[in-house]
């Protein structure tokens, strides 16, 4: 922890550590392609635990602390509000984390110093935590995890996987719902990459994604297709629990037909408890699916009740993980890529090693600080590890005090020669060629035609390398230009008449771009996909938002605080905004793209409504809505949400727990009325 970080930066690194949580998750939940490690992630995470614990009035209403599991992703299935939320658990990485937690319960419960607290434990599968919902016996529901509260409706998937039984057997409850993990086991996986390889279709990255990929299908022919099993591990809401321990409870589950791990037993004190997790963890390897550590729960219900939840995880439960998985190998060479932003990302090529069932030959350094953390030269012997997931990292370096030259990054750039720098406090090294250097300009190029961007069809990264090469696409407006060049594209060797047409059709068709999608194509630092839209409802037109940022950056008060007020807009942005636009080969690149295409206003749909045009700020607990959800609605209802009240705010919607914002709001004698008043505009106006 930085002893002198200031408030101002540490509220900054809250908000960047939010957004970027946000967005690992999402990468990593709904569209089942992790981009960092889980040891990155957690990182993340502790640093986020970190800020808040040192300033506890900086905690963010959508701080990743608040939140369990992702947000529920835009998709095809239906929503499913959880009865019963379903809960994350806490991790324990030692022994000792164990000891202490069973004491805390033992303190919590009031029990003797000596009381042996009994706890089941079993291996806790890394899949897709699902929950199955039987009225009468009959599965009726099959719901994902989601955010928690509202997952997503996968009944007719499940229907498809012969573990779940439509039909409970015996006495049943009228209403149970069982929860469990949906997963693939090691062999399935194996031989659906292989399947997937020789389709050239996409490859999952480890079994729980290609789990989660298979199940949350619209069409749930391909979810069939897929070979998929589940294992109970408890239940949610419940008409009656007929049994008073885990233990009795989860027998009874699988009495009635469903699978409950074959490795769950029931611990007398923590020495076994301990003992079991080594077992298992010896027998890891050997197990038909992934495994990522021990679960243990109290065993009396009665105790599970009294100990309750905390934020978004039971006292009566806890995950012993497993260390990561490690190996051995060479570091053999290191690449430098330039990416589009001129970023130097140096990439170690190394003897091919297995780690964690995948075969491991490239491991991004990230960065020149870390290549010399490591002490990395080529030649060393390194550790990798593989943190039961997705991209592998080096860990350690076994020959770092071998003598041996240093590893000496390049001071310039490997494709355009250009300079290469850090800016002060910055790690990343860039080109600083801009425009001259081929590789950021290839890269730009092909940002903007991207699904994501100006999404534009035809343009692969192949066409772009060559007609780059020949000078025909110097800059994105030059896109729109080569319909001038038709009769020299078609003498290009792989061109005939139609594919030329229907990539000149697919350019054209964008002339009108949807401006949040050129702004973010346009490639601006921190201007994200969300970034650009949050930008484009507030200006409506390009222009005005090029206006107020050059503003800004002359020192404009008003208009910097005009950005600012943008939910979610922070410093870094507008930083970001107005060094593009004081950049002269941006600012002409800028007005080339307007000048072929023209964005039509940015139009929000809107209701009318008492607070159409009106700010609205949310803060404390919502408890009938995700806070998202609450903005959406603000939205749609033609009102701004804010994400902090000032003299501009019109109305402050405060649930249980409002703390600093409430009080200004008070201060400035804004409106403020509880969630209830809100549901009732929003109903109004629906
Ligand atoms: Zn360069």
């Amino acid at each position: 922890m930085n002893a002198n970080l200031s408030e101002a930066d540490a509220a900054n690194e809250l908000m960047r550590l939010a957004r970027a949580i946000a967005q690992h998750n999402r990468l990593y939940h709904a569209d089942d392609a992790p981009q960092i490690s889980d040891a990155e992630y957690d990182a993340l995470v502790r640093r986020n635990a970190e800020l808040e614990a040192a300033f506890p009035s900086l905690v963010r209403d959508d701080s990743p602390s608040r939140l369990v599991g992702h947000e529920v992703a835009a998709s095809p299935l239906s929503k499913v509000r959880h009865e019963q939320r379903m809960m994350s658990l806490d991790n324990a990485f030692s022994d000792e984390e164990v000891v202490d937690f069973v004491g805390r319960m033992r303190r919590f419960l009031a029990l003797p110093e000596d009381a042996e607290v009994a706890m089941t434990a079993e291996d806790k599968i890394d899949g897709l935590s699902c929950s199955l919902r039987y009225e009468r016996g009959v599965l009726v529901r099959a719901a994902t995890r989601g955010d928690g509260q509202v997952g997503e409706d996968v009944t007719a998937n499940v229907a498809t996987i012969t573990d779940i039984p439509q039909q409970l057997m015996g006495d049943i409850p009228e209403v149970f719902e069982v929860r469990g993990e949906v997963y693939m086991s090691k062999a399935d996986f194996a031989a659906l990459n292989a399947a997937q390889a020789a389709k050239d279709d996409k490859i999952f990255a480890n079994p729980r994604n290609a789990a989660a990929g298979s199940l949350r299908q619209k069409d749930a022919s391909v979810t069939a297709s897929r070979r998929l099993c589940f294992l109970a591990h408890g239940w949610g809401a419940t008409s009656a629990v007929p049994e008073a321990t885990q233990f009795t409870m989860m027998q009874r589950i699988a009495a009635w037909g469903v699978p409950v791990s074959p490795q769950l037993v029931l611990c007398n004190d923590t020495a076994t408890m301990l003992q079991h997790y080594r077992k298992i963890e010896q027998a890891r390897a050997d197990l038909p699916y992934d495994i990522d550590g021990v679960v243990y729960k109290v065993d009396r219900l009665d105790w599970q009740e009294r100990l309750g939840f905390v934020a978004k995880s039971p006292r009566w439960a806890m995950a012993h993980k497993f260390p990561a998985e490690r190996a051995e190998t060479t570091l053999e060479a290191i690449d430098i890529q330039v990416g589009r932003t001129g970023k130097l990302t140096p990439v170690g090529r190394l003897k091919p090693v297995t780690v964690g069932g995948v075969v491991v030959s490239n491991v991004t350094l990230h960065n020149r600080d870390e290549i010399a953390r490591l002490g990395l030269r080529v030649g060393d012997r390194v550790v990798l590890q593989r943190a039961g997931d997705v991209i592998p990292q080096v860990v350690e370096n076994l020959t770092r005090d071998v003598s041996r030259d240093a590893y000496a990054f390049p001071d310039h750039c490997p494709e355009c020669s250009s300079e290469a720098v850090a800016e002060e406090g910055e790690v990343d090294v860039r080109c600083t060629g801009g425009l001259v250097c081929p590789a950021q300009r290839t890269e730009r190029l092909r940002h903007f035609v991207s699904r994501v961007a100006l999404d534009i069809e035809g343009l692969g990264e192949k066409t772009i390398l060559e007609f780059f090469a020949l000078g025909w696409l110097e800059s994105p407006a030059d896109i729109f230009r080569l319909k001038e060049r038709r009769t020299e594209i078609l003498t290009r060797e792989g061109w005939k008449e139609k594919s030329v047409d229907n990539l000149l059709a697919a350019i054209e068709a964008k002339r009108t771009p949807d401006a949040a999608r050129l702004l973010f194509a346009l490639g601006i630092r921190h201007v994200g996909v969300v970034t650009a839209r949050d930008l484009c409802k507030r200006f409506v037109a390009l222009p005005r938002l090029r206006e107020v940022a050059e503003k800004a950056h002359t020192g404009d008060e008003e208009a910097n605080a005009e950005l600012i007020s943008i939910d979610g807009i922070g410093p870094a942005v507008v930083e970001a905004l107005g060094d593009f636009f004081h950049e002269a080969h941006n600012v002409s690149v800028w007005e080339d793209i307007l000048s072929e295409v023209s964005p039509p206003d940015y139009v929000v749909e809107t209701k009318d409504s008492p607070v159409a045009g009106k700010t609205v700020v949310f803060t404390g607990a919502l408890e009938t809505m995700s806070r998202d959800e609450a903005k959406a609605q603000a939205e749609a209802l033609g009102a701004r949400s804010a994400g902090s009240v000032s003299a501009k705010t019109d109305l402050v919607v405060a649930g249980p727990g409002a703390g600093s914002k409430l009080k200004k709001a008070q201060e400035l004698n804004i409106e403020v009325i509880d969630e209830a008043a809100w549901a009732d505009i929003v109903k109004a106006a629906g």
